[in-house]
């Protein structure tokens, strides 16, 4: 950025022996005529005929600083030359700002500051948008200039927020018993699903640490240690694409507790989310907060992290058209797929022209193969191309279990059950909140239960479907060797108003049992000691049967704040192409560094 000439010709002041007396926001009408020092940035600056208006501000508010000759002429001479965001202090009285002047639209707008001294303490570039509520810019220019944006009231209300949301967190963890550890960032990988980020080592050319994607092994290891109650609030690390609710960098209040079974873990689980959101943000979620099993929210839902104040339910249609005539729909379910449906009643607003753009919505973002519709006119007409190819029975058995009537609209997807239920469950979400189908609910946690442990990957390979160290339950033990697939997991989500605020389990305490599971996930017995065997032998030791939970820090506070993006709530995020657009990271390395660490690159970069 240029410099300006302020800074080039302006000299500075230093505080002198000044103090700052009260924040910005603090001055208000019970200080009327006792003298004050405030500090802080230049926010608006007016001159009105020979007086001279500031807005000063800080991270507390505004409050206007008055400039007038007849009370320092120095003061007042200096501040023609204050600009936006220049650093200034100013001591002057407190008095009440004449009837017409006052603006209710500030806490501090019955007073101003009659300044007696000012000092500039910087001068600053002009700011690349206003510091306000809605700068009216794009993301990246406020990723760019991240420092100005972190004066805006919306930045600084979620920082303060995250603020409380930590100090909660830690109070209630506390009282509960737990304690506060620290685990290490240069690890070994942990697998959590996603890609690890790697740290060469510089004494071992061709060896790496892996940042934690969570400190999950590390946790079980203070457990088989005896810390019996742990947490910390930990960065971690997933080399994943970016949506709107992941980084690349994130937060986890991680804990995990020894001698434990589920309801124990989620009674704590319940109390510290609640306790938490009550103390840092005065939310007050309805308790006891419900249990759905993961089949039910699949069912009903279409998603394993419902809002179940959508009044909209989904219907699976898969055995009426097993053996039907319309060839799409038993196709799908031949195929192993189902056919499913979301019935909306009393959708007359919806025109032609919005089906059809929801159809081209899924289609284009969705991968959807199409969105098949019936609308059922006033008279009871069924309207729809797809109309002719049903048999009568077929519409018999759609309507009952629709509980379809003129009015409604029944959208319909045939495909594999993930990709139907993923469909479906985003126009429940848009259509629901399109059509004000939302009860009065302004808080919606719940739990999630009973998730299978494996599922099977795009190839058809059984893999885990959270992570390989959750505990099955108990009673399906036996069926590890005979029907893995069946196996039900002691895994749990927490749920917000929609949003998976993270994931726990109970864990494999016996190592026979953890061999079994990795066998089963594919690790042969020699990759199984490479990569765990460190685990499985601390098992060895004496493990007690223990289990946990991760909050996902960031989400909480996205939803605690009503954001409805991470980068929002976090102080410099990084970009969904994973950049730091203020410091511009990720760059390229001197050739120094690299010999150091002995690596060398595949591809020499063209773009720099
Ligand atoms: N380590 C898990 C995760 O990051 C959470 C847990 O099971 O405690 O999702």
């Amino acid at each position: 950025m240029a410099q300006t000439p302020g800074q080039l010709q302006m000299q500075l002041d230093g505080m002198g022996s000044l103090r700052r007396s009260h924040y910005c926001g603090q001055v208000i009408s019970g200080l009327v005529g006792s003298e004050v020092v405030v500090t802080g940035w230049v926010h608006r600056r007016r001159d009105h005929g020979g007086v001279v208006f500031v807005d000063l501000r800080d991270r507390t508010g505004l409050v206007q600083v008055v400039f007038r000759p007849d009370v320092s002429q120095e003061a007042h001479l200096r501040s023609e030359a204050l600009r936006s965001e220049f650093v200034l202090l100013a001591r002057g009285t407190v008095q009440r700002r004449s009837e017409e002047t006052v603006n209710p639209n500030l806490p501090t707008g019955e007073v101003e500051i009659l300044a007696a001294e000012l000092r500039i303490l910087n001068t600053a570039v002009p700011p690349p948008f206003p510091i306000e509520e809605d700068p009216g810019v794009d993301e990246s220019v406020r990723l760019r200039y991240r420092i100005h944006d972190l004066r805006r009231p919306p930045l600084q209300r979620a920082l303060e927020l995250r603020h409380r949301l930590y100090q909660a967190f830690r109070a209630c963890l506390s009282d509960l018993g737990f304690l506060e550890i620290e685990t290490p960032v240069l690890a070994k990988a942990t697998p959590e699903g996603a890609r690890d980020f790697l740290v060469p080592s510089r004494r071992q050319h061709g060896s790496f640490y892996a940042l934690p994607q969570s400190p999950q092994i590390m946790k079980q290891l203070l457990m088989i240690g005896g810390y019996d109650r742990y947490f910390q609030i930990a960065r971690c690390f997933r080399d994943e694409d970016q949506r709107a609710d992941r980084q690349l960098e994130f937060t986890q209040v991680d804990l995990e507790m020894s001698f434990v079974g589920v309801d124990e873990v989620l009674e704590v689980l319940e109390e510290t989310t609640a306790r938490s959101c009550a103390d840092a943000a005065g939310v007050e979620l309805p308790r006891p907060f419900p249990r759905y099993s993961y089949q039910e929210t699949m069912d009903r839902f279409g998603s394993d992290r419902p809002d179940t104040r959508i009044q909209l339910e989904l219907v699976d249609l898969s055995d009426v058209f097993r053996s039907s005539e319309f060839r799409s729909f038993r196709a799908a379910v031949e195929g192993g797929g189902i056919v499913k449906c979301l019935p909306v009643h009393q959708a007359e607003e919806l025109s032609r022209g919005e089906i059809d753009r929801l159809e081209s919505f899924v289609s284009k973002e969705l991968g959807a193969r199409g969105l098949a519709w019936i609308r059922i006119t006033s008279d009871g007409t069924w309207q729809a191309p797809i109309v002719k190819f049903l048999s009568e029975p077929e519409r018999t058995a759609i309507a009952e279990r629709t509980e379809a009537k003129p009015g409604t609209l029944l959208l319909f997807q045939a495909d594999d059950a993930g990709r139907a239920n993923a469909i479906l469950s985003r126009l429940r979400v848009d259509l629901g909140e399109k059509l004000g189908r939302v009860d009065g609910r302004i808080w919606d946690p719940l739990f999630v239960l009973d998730f299978p442990i494996f599922e099977r990957d795009e190839e058809g390979e059984l893999t885990y479907m959270h992570m390989p160290f959750v505990a099955p339950m108990e009673e399906d033990l036996p069926l590890l060797d005979v029907d893995p697939e069946r196996v039900r997991a002691t895994h749990y989500d927490v749920v917000l108003n929609g949003v998976e605020l993270g994931s726990g389990s109970l864990r494999n305490h016996r190592s026979d049992v953890q061999r079994q599971i990795l066998g089963i996930l594919g690790y042969g017995k020699e990759e199984m000691e490479h990569r765990f065997g460190f685990l499985l032998n601390a098992l060895d030791t004496g493990a007690p049967p223990h289990g946990g939970f991760a909050f996902g820090y960031d989400r909480l506070a996205m939803v605690l704040a009503g954001a409805d993006n991470l980068r929002d709530v976090i102080a410099f995020p990084k970009t969904q192409r994973g950049q730091d657009l203020l410091m511009d990271a990720p760059t390229v390395v001197d050739q120094e560094q690299l010999d150091e660490l002995g690596l060398r690159l595949a591809k020499q970069r063209t773009d720099r």
